[in-house]
């Protein structure tokens, strides 16, 4: 937890109090955090609203349910479950919610931001923020659903893909993006992976790899045969930009939802008009798709490469981990 903003203040403590339990609560015992980009933005005190203090930060996490509130109504769900946490916190009553749009709520934010998070070896969070997986899903998938496959599957959702079109995925061997690989396989795409990786390819499926970031645009060109990406996903911001504009097609679709190497990008509106292309934000994802993922995660498969698991005690150092060059996968905290 920290009293203050700033990685350098960020401190593990033994005897932390146990979560507020309320009755419609479900108090859970945290098995594997995902480490994201996001919690270095609580950390480092980049975000305008952060609650409580002293803040516990952690958006995405799975563990074993402890404790089952007493006005709970869900008898799915049972001491002893495998579950992950849905991040949102929602008022189930705007307009937002009511078009079942409870990630972009108006009066709503983040577990993790606005309420304590799962760095720690408890939460207490809303039943209707669990979602029990199946037992034999291995744990750096669970701990991989809520946030780092539900970001770019909602993006995907949100950019409408079609059957056989080219999709291109800047940072593809990065957490979100090896993801977006498999989902969108699954959906149908054809999908040129940008990475300096060929697991992605071997491994995760993906049609093609750029290997050569100052290469995109012209190796885009060949494998669509000069039309271009019908999508481009960039969650890297600003480092990868301009390659992204360039590389979409006509009638095209650009989405985005994170900015890693920074957020302050240039544009050329004429670009962007003359070739009639859409440019998207994306940000979550909704209850219902955090479901699809659960039953695709356990049936067909979804993978996961991890590069780093930390243990609690490490969190500055995994946090810091996130912005390694030579990071491919994902970074988990093991709070066992
Ligand atoms: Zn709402």
């Amino acid at each position: 937890m920290f009293e203050t903003p700033g990685l350098d203040n960020l401190k593990v403590i033994d005897n932390a109090e146990d979560p507020i339990m309320k009755n419609r609560d479900i108090k859970i015992k945290i098995n594997t955090a995902g480490v994201n980009p996001i919690d270095h933005i609580v950390v480092s005190g980049m975000l305008p609203k952060i609650l409580p203090f002293p803040h516990i930060p952690g958006a995405e996490s799975s563990g074993i349910v402890e404790q089952i509130g007493s006005h709970v109504s869900n008898d799915n769900i049972k001491v002893g479950d495998r579950v992950v946490v849905h991040n949102k916190v929602f008022d189930g009553t705007c307009d937002m919610c009511l078009n079942g749009l409870d990630m972009i709520c108006r009066n709503g934010g983040l577990i993790g931001a606005i309420t304590n998070g799962g760095f720690a070896e408890y939460i207490s969070v809303p039943e209707r923020n669990v979602f029990k997986v199946p037992d034999d899903l291995n744990w750096d998938v669970a701990a991989s659903l809520p946030v780092t496959s539900l970001t770019p599957y909602h993006a995907l959702n949100e950019a409408s893909v079609k059957l056989n079109e080219f999709l291109l995925v800047f940072g593809a061997s990065g957490s979100t993006g090896m993801i977006a690989v498999q989902l969108a396989k699954k959906m149908g795409t054809k999908v040129i992976a940008v990475s300096r990786k060929n697991w992605i390819k071997t491994d995760f499926g993906a049609d093609y790899v750029i290997n050569d970031y100052d290469k995109v645009v012209e190796q885009v060109k060949e494998i669509t045969q000069g039309k271009m990406a019908e999508i481009v996903m960039n969650s890297l911001g600003v480092g990868t930009w301009e390659s992204s504009v360039e590389s979409v097609g006509i009638n095209g679709r650009l989405v985005t939802f994170g900015g890693l190497t920074g957020a302050d990008v240039k544009l050329n509106i004429q670009s962007l008009y003359r070739k009639q292309i859409k440019l998207i934000g994306s940000t979550g994802g909704t209850r219902k798709e955090l479901l699809d993922l659960i039953t695709i995660a356990g049936k067909e498969g979804l993978k996961v490469k991890v590069w780093k698991k930390f243990k609690l005690d490490e969190v500055k150092e995994a946090l810091q981990a996130l912005f390694a060059k030579e990071r491919e996968g994902r970074i988990l905290l093991d709070i066992t």
